[in-house]
């Protein structure tokens, strides 16, 4: 009996268990690797002025391409590098990647406009940050209105620290945004005191203006505080006309999302800036 019970103790172990972790492991072996051969790219979404189509500014989104496992999603192994502390190496390559890639379509006389790069709270909470993104503009060359950066609402955790580094950050002329603005639950009032450009509404407050019930209630009054209080407001993961309609009657001037484009390969973007004007089907 002991030892059919022991047996059984192996079911523990699922195949599908042991396949997920395999594949964590293997990811983790992998990222180590992944900066110095070259595996990772950058990918780019425009931002667009939803009454003229204009494109105002375009996010890098970076990607994973795995000799092995095929296209890995940020979603994936952004959290690896955040707990293996990668994040910080891999996060200055994107901001120099980015920033190198914008300076060379402004040299090509693409229209300028500012590039977003995300931030993990690892990279905040770095020494280095102030110095890396610095050093990376002087560089290349880009000048600071061009770059922005996007930081999200987890740098409350450690509220005074993360206010020195971003008056730092401030101080050397980039853009500041706040990603998926109203997903974490920090309290409002640290608004005031943050030197913020942008907030960009949570798409899950964009998706809700499909709902039945009270539609966009929460996106509107994010709108409404971003007004008075002077931030640039973007509305991230529009997919439906329904939704650019909301933003035109709402005087949210910034829409992103694939209802525009997806976030497309640097050659690709090239073209569309070079359009400048992204189209839209509003009837
Ligand atoms: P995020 O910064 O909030 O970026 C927006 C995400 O939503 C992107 O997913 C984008 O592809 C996706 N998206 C855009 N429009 C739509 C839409 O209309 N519908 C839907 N369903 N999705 C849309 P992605 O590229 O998979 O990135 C996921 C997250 O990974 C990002 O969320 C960001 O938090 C993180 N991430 C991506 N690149 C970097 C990076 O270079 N550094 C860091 N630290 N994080 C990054
Ligand atoms: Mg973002
Ligand atoms: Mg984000
Ligand atoms: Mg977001």
């Amino acid at each position: 009996l002991a030892k059919e019970k022991g047996k059984n103790n192996y079911q523990f172990y699922t195949p599908d268990l042991d396949k997920l972790s395999m594949r964590k492991m293997e990811l983790e072996k992998g990222l180590r690797k992944a900066l110095a051969q070259n595996e990772f790219v950058l990918h780019y979404q425009p931002q667009v002025e939803v009454e003229t189509g204009i494109i105002v500014g375009i996010e890098a989104l970076i990607r994973w391409e795995h000799p092995k496992l095929g296209m890995i999603p940020p979603g994936e192994f952004i959290p690896l590098a955040e707990e293996t502390g990668l994040i910080v190496q891999m996060g200055k390559w994107v901001l120099r990647t980015a920033s190198e890639q914008n300076k060379k379509w402004q040299d090509e006389g693409i229209p300028p406009v500012p590039v977003a790069v995300n931030v993990s709270v690892r990279q905040i909470q770095d020494d280095g940050l102030i110095h890396d993104v610095k050093q990376i503009l002087e560089q290349t060359g880009l000048e600071p209105r061009y770059l922005e950066l996007e930081i999200t609402e987890s740098i409350m955790q450690n509220i005074e620290r993360s206010t020195v580094i971003l008056n730092q950050l401030k101080d050397l002329g980039v853009l500041l945004s706040l990603d998926d603005f109203g997903k974490g639950y920090s309290s409002l009032s640290y608004l005031k005191h943050l030197p913020i450009d942008i907030i960009k509404i949570d798409k899950s407050f964009i998706d809700d203006i499909l709902e039945l019930y009270s539609p966009g209630s929460i996106a509107k009054a994010i709108i409404d505080m971003g007004q008075n209080m002077n931030f640039t407001v973007i509305a991230e993961g529009i997919e439906k006309e329904e939704q650019v309609k909301f933003l035109l009657e709402n005087s949210c001037k910034i829409g992103q999302g694939y209802y525009f484009s997806k976030p497309v390969p640097a050659d690709k973007i090239s073209d569309i800036l070079q359009r400048r004007f992204q189209e839209m089907f509003i009837h």
